[in-house]
Order: C-alpha cells, then structure tokens, then sequence
C-alpha cells in the first residue's frame, strides 16, 4: 500500500491517486478539473490514515465498516448524503476494518459499524451502530 488515496471523481468518475499530505489544498480531478472533496466519502487504510489526519484541516469522521456488514451497507448512503451536508466541514472517511487491522486495533474498534470523529489528531466523539443521516452530521459537528 502507498501514501496515496485512490479515490474516484464525484463528477466525472475518473480515478484519481491524490497524495494524502494534499488533502487540505482543495484537490481537484486530473481529468475535469473540478473538486475531488465533493463531501464523496475517501477510503481510507493503514497506510495512508495518519497522513490525512495530519494534512486536514477539517475535523475526521471515520466510518469502519466491512463488506460483509448488513448495517454497514444499509448506513452507506446516509453517510454519503451526510458527506455532501458536511462539504467544507468536516471531511467523512471509510475504513475497511477487514482489510485495516492495524486501524482497527489502535481505536479499539469491537463492533461495526462505528464512527469515530477526530479533530487534530485526537478522537473528540465515537457512536456505534448504524445512524441517520441527521445523526451523523450531528456527530460530526459535537
Ligand atoms: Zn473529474
């Protein structure tokens, strides 16, 4: 795994390799040009997590979910609405808990799915099971 985020464009769907130390200079798509932070959730992992807590200048929400979590996909796009209400805010991101061990054990992460809120670097807010949309910008604004 790299230091990059591979994440797909929200207007043109082109597929973009952002490096993670950017994330708060308003990247915007290779291919069209317009904003890659659209509030489109980025997928993050083990490799490339800290470098974007890091480089934010907007509060984390993190969702850890895995494939095979019921609650997990039928939360998924409350979590997108919710990305696209926070735009500018706070910057929504998913880890794959499955394929993250190393995120996984550092938040202690025991059932999925969980948010977790982060703001410089420090979790500031944590809430387990699925949410409305409503709840989650709430969370994500505590
Ligand atoms: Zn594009």
């Amino acid at each position: 795994m790299e230091d990059r985020i591979l994440t797909h464009c929200p207007h043109c769907n082109a597929t973009n390799r952002l490096p993670a130390e950017r994330i708060a200079d308003t990247p915007v798509c290779g291919r069209c040009g317009e904003s890659l932070l659209a509030g489109q959730p980025l997928e993050l992992n083990d490799a490339n997590f800290d470098s974007v807590v890091t480089a934010s200048e907007q509060p984390l929400l993190v969702d850890f979910w895995a494939p095979w979590c019921g609650p997990c996909r039928m939360m998924a796009p409350a979590f997108e609405q919710a990305g696209k209400t926070l735009a500018g805010r706070a910057l929504l991101v998913k880890v794959n808990s499955d394929d993250n061990p190393q995120l996984s054990a550092r938040f202690g992460i025991r059932s999925i799915p969980t948010l977790v809120r982060i703001d410089k670097g420090r979790e500031t807010a944590r809430q387990s099971g699925a949410l409305p949309a409503s709840a989650i910008v709430a969370l994500a604004a505590a």
